[in-house]
């Protein structure tokens, strides 16, 4: 589409991610709520809501809900009741899902994202409350019929609304890497939008620049990933643009993303709200949340990741990249903090965690749970290089990989592989007699005014020293002799 043409208008965008929570059981029952086990296995009589049955509110629930409310400056509710949301659906056996309608448990608050040009831009949540999953339909195993796995059904979830408040595909983008990174910070739900443990619909609509009212929303589901949640977002502005263009009108309706063709095709026009004929639960009590229960939770909040990304780069001068990339996974931060724990050399520690470390963790394939090296080892590498024992380039090469076959400290390994730096004159004077006595045509030339030839002669110094002459004095003494 022709850029003159899409400039004429602006994309509004709303999002609703849905957060499976990583509680040990489901959000109503003792059922134990775990991905992958054999289907139809963690099904009990109250997931499949059968007479007589009674829901059991799980209060780890409503401790994590509170968690994310606090880390997007929500307002939590005192007092919430629960609603039924009645619908048929062959993968949700009670026939209702348990919700939260009128008395959400978060109100209000915000998602901080970082846009393309480094500002921040702040994203209003409506509302964030509790509800359950329903089950899994499979129309891809079996070729005739399609399979239901109740395990998912009755699974705790957070729905995080957010306000129409996006712009553009890349904000949408940025959002949804900013939940997920609250989420995983918080340890609440794994994020993991491949699996469907977190889940986002996205409604879009556009209208002419300077339009007062919002245009037409579409809902558009089925996507598994961030990138294509951009993707989605990116198809529908085209699709929405072209048709006003056309003079056609949009429906409200809900639409299926297909990944393979980049495209999005019409499921259902949009339910209204009394469709589902929502009404209050009548079989769970009316939950009760205390300014003391806030409190204690507040007590135990994890450090996030824009504070640490404030810290970062304003207490410990770290540039907004390095610190964007370190807060960016929360098992990095963690090393980060370990690191800084035992030196001060904040700058150096950022560099060895996104330079060395990291290139080792994307060689393995592994996450940094997974690093071997304690923190304490690489501070201690660190400090060997402050120290001007080794130099930089010496520690990378040959005293870091070795940390990985041995438990020695780095100034053990140094010794050993004899890598120690010399800035003792004698020994850096017998290096340079050396170079000298080798090159005895780049002395001569040096000598008569090509005084750039110095860079050759310390690499010539640093090759027959095998890098263990310290630079500086090295540099200084070298100069006298060849002036000499
Ligand atoms: P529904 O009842 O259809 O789910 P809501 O009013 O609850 O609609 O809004 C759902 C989501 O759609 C919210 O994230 C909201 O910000 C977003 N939204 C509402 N109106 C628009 C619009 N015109 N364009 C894009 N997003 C919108
Ligand atoms: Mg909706």
């Amino acid at each position: 589409m022709e850029q003159t043409l899409r400039d004429r208008y602006e994309v509004v965008i709303g999002l609703e991610v849905h957060a499976q929570l990583l509680t040990n059981t489901k959000a109503y029952s003792s059922d134990v709520n775990a991905y992958g086990a054999a289907p139809n296995t963690n099904v009990s009589a109250i997931t499949l809501g059968h007479p007589g049955t009674l829901p059991v509110m799980n209060r780890k629930t409503i401790d994590f809900a509170i968690k994310l409310g606090l880390a997007c400056g929500c307002h939590i509710a005192p007092l919430q009741h629960f609603a039924r949301k009645n619908y048929f659906y062959p993968d949700l056996p009670k026939g209702y899902q348990i919700t939260q309608d009128t008395t959400p448990i978060c109100t209000g608050g915000q998602i901080l994202i970082r846009t393309e040009d480094g500002t921040q831009k702040s994203i209003g949540l409506t509302r964030i409350h509790m509800e359950e999953d329903a089950g899994k339909s499979i129309h891809d195993v079996d070729v005739y019929d399609t399979l239901v796995d109740l395990n998912r059904a009755g699974t705790p979830l957070l729905e995080i609304v957010s306000e129409p408040d996006l712009r553009s595909s890349s904000e949408a983008y940025n959002y949804l890497t900013e939940v997920r990174k609250l989420l995983r910070y918080l340890d609440i739900c794994d994020g993991n939008m491949e699996e469907g443990s977190m889940r986002c619909d996205a409604n879009v609509s556009v209208r002419l620049v300077g339009a007062k009212d919002f245009g037409t929303k579409v809902e558009v589901k089925n996507m598994n990933s961030i990138r294509n949640v951009q993707r989605a977002i990116e198809f529908e502005i085209t699709r929405q643009i072209e048709a006003l263009e056309n003079g056609e009108s949009l429906t409200q309706e809900t639409r299926a993303f297909d990944a393979l063709k980049g495209s999005t095709i019409s499921m259902r026009t949009k339910e209204a709200a009394n469709d589902y004929r929502y009404f209050p639960e009548p079989d769970l009590p009316p939950i009760t949340v205390s300014a003391v229960q806030i409190e204690e939770i507040a007590k135990e909040m994890p450090a996030l990741p824009n504070a640490l990304f404030d810290r970062y780069t304003k207490t410990y001068g770290l540039s907004a990249y390095d610190a964007y990339n370190i807060t960016d996974q929360k098992g990095l931060a963690l090393y980060y903090e370990e690191l800084i724990s035992t030196t001060s050399n904040y700058k150096a520690a950022a560099n060895w965690l996104m330079g060395e470390i990291k290139s080792y963790l994307n060689d393995q394939g592994v996450e940094i749970s997974a690093f071997p090296i304690a923190a304490q080892r690489i501070a201690a590498l660190i400090e060997l290089i402050d120290q001007g024992k080794i130099s930089n380039s010496i520690a990378a090469q040959r005293v870091f990989p070795a940390l990985f076959e041995s438990q020695e400290t780095p100034l053990q390994i140094a010794e050993r592989l004899n890598l120690i730096q010399s800035s003792d004159s004698s020994v850096i004077e017998a290096f340079i007699a050396t170079v000298i006595e080798q090159n005895p045509d780049e002395v001569s030339r040096y000598r008569n005014g090509e005084k750039q030839l110095i860079g050759f002669f310390m690499g010539q110094l640093m090759k027959v020293s095998g890098g263990k002459a310290d630079p500086k004095a090295a540099n200084g003494l070298l100069r006298q002799k060849l002036e000499s």
